[in-house]
């Protein structure tokens, strides 16, 4: 393993302000809300040792579009509470406040030096990042942390499929996979005190935010940096070699981190290095990394380049007219979006698919495209079907609201995919029936189980 300091290609100066006599250095923490193998973190430390002054951490948790429900917000909170902890540890200085994030970040950026902060990838993300550059009058750094090839690095346009960014994306991912080191600070933070949020009363704080609380997290996925450590070190010992031919929903061998990648709860990096160095069987591996790497970067690489990614514009020109060609073809059949949302349709798997969503946050990779597809089947225009399905992703999923959820949801509809041979309803969009998913999974088991899993909830 290397160490290394930050890679330029992870770097950007966003203003050309020089640095002011602030109290502290500032990094505004979002999207990669961890104490190790952070590259904001660790370029802001190193700032704040050039300045000699101590760093403050500020995450702002208020008026998010990204994180609306309860379920999300308490797994951030937990994330968050264990990253305070952690960064107490090494002297620095945390504070969550109830505030949206840019207002976080730009009032504390006033009493700042100069201010860092991460990087997302979605409308409003940059939106903010934009305000702050201009607002802040002191200098801002942008530092990429959550992928493992920097999105510009890996093109410096909109990809069409996975099979056109795959090489780059590899041989991009050989230069900059690598451990990165951790620089203690020089100023400890003791002197400053600024005003939070209490993180150990989690319930208090969850209860008194603006969310849909109908939306309550469930008890299997706990968020934070240990919680998503373990995943990974169980995943490597029990699953990995069985990764490729997994064809169990029930008892999934996947990793099941992408609530922890999505809050940026554990670095793609670090995952990538230790599924190849587990040594497991070579397909699995590169099967593994094929999703991590470029299935993920292939979604941020969309939302990046394209501005409509959550519409119907995003698709390609083939799906979009072949779609609006068949949008008045006959419905078999046809569901509102609450009798989907309440899982009421005709479909015993996608019914239990949509239960397994709302009452355990996540879903297999199989189901998923399968839940999507039929969406696309009982909604009578094109337009409906995918809004429904973004908002029921968005609402449900702990990893809902990121880029592969926008990605994913535009692939239902014919995104980063080719053409098939032209059907009603989908027109040469690829359909996914339920005879195709029995061929994967044993839907008969599936149903049952999720039926004797959620009983409870479903009565
Ligand atoms: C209709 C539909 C909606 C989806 N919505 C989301 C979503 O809201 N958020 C989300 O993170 N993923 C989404 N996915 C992609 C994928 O299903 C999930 O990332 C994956 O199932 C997460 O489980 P895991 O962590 O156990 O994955 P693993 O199989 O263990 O994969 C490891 C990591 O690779 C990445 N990955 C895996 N599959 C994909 C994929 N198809 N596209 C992009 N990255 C992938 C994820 O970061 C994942 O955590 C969606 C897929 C479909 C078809």
């Amino acid at each position: 393993m290397t160490s290394r300091l930050i890679p330029e290609s992870r770097t950007r100066r966003l203003n050309d302000h020089d640095p002011v006599d602030g109290k502290y250095v500032l990094y505004w923490m979002r999207h990669s809300q961890r104490s190790e193998q952070n590259h904001a973190l660790e370029f802001a430390v190193r700032r704040a040792n050039d300045l000699g002054k101590p760093l403050l951490v500020a995450v702002g948790i208020g008026d998010d579009p990204s994180v609306r429900t309860e379920r999300q917000m308490r797994f951030q909170l937990e994330g968050l509470h264990e990253t305070a902890g952690a960064l107490q540890r090494r002297n620095i200085a945390m504070v969550v406040r109830k505030e949206s994030p840019i207002d976080v970040a730009t009032e504390l950026a006033g009493d700042a030096c100069e201010v860092v902060c991460d990087r997302g990838y979605l409308r409003h993300d940059r939106q903010w990042v934009d305000r702050l550059r201009r607002e802040a009058d002191r200098p801002v750094w942008q530092i990429e942390s959550n992928v493992i090839v920097p999105v510009e690095m890996a093109s410096d346009d909109r990809e069409y499929a996975a099979r056109t960014i795959r090489s780059q994306l590899q041989e991009a991912a050989e230069q900059t996979l690598g451990e990165l080191a951790t620089t203690p600070i020089d100023n400890a933070a003791d002197g400053l005190s600024i005003n939070g949020i209490d993180l150990d009363d989690l319930d208090t704080c969850v209860q008194s935010l603006d969310l849909d609380h109908t939306v309550a997290k469930c008890d299997e996925f706990d968020g934070g940096t240990s919680q998503a450590r373990s995943r990974l070190n169980a995943f490597l010992k029990d699953s990995l070699d069985e990764y490729r031919d997994d064809i169990s929903v029930v008892r999934p061998h996947c990793s099941m981190l992408s609530p922890y990648l999505h809050f940026g709860q554990i670095s793609p990096l670090k995952v990538a290095l230790e599924v190849r160095q587990a040594g497991g069987n070579q397909e699995s591996t590169a099967e593994f990394i094929e999703e991590l790497l470029v299935r993920r970067e292939l979604a941020i690489n969309f939302v990046h380049y394209d501005s409509d990614y959550d519409g119907l514009d995003c698709l390609p020109d083939w799906a979009r007219k072949t779609l609006q060609k068949h949008e008045s073809d006959a419905r078999p059949e046809h569901y509102t979006a609450s009798e989907l949302e309440n899982g009421q349709t005709g479909d015993p798997v996608w019914n239990a698919a949509m239960t397994e969503m709302r009452c355990r946050g996540y879903l297999h990779n199989h189901l998923r495209m399968y839940w999507g597809k039929r969406i696309l089947a009982w909604t009578n225009t094109i337009q409906h079907a995918y809004r429904v399905t973004l908002d029921l992703n968005n609402k449900y999923f702990y990893d809902g609201n990121d880029p592969n959820s926008f990605a994913n949801v535009a692939w239902v509809f014919g995104n980063h995919d080719r053409a098939f041979g032209e059907r009603d309803v989908f027109g040469k969009v690829r359909t996914m029936t339920t005879s195709g998913l029995d061929r994967k999974i044993d839907t008969d088991a599936y149903v049952r189980a999720i039926a004797e899993r959620f009983a409870a909830s479903t009565a």
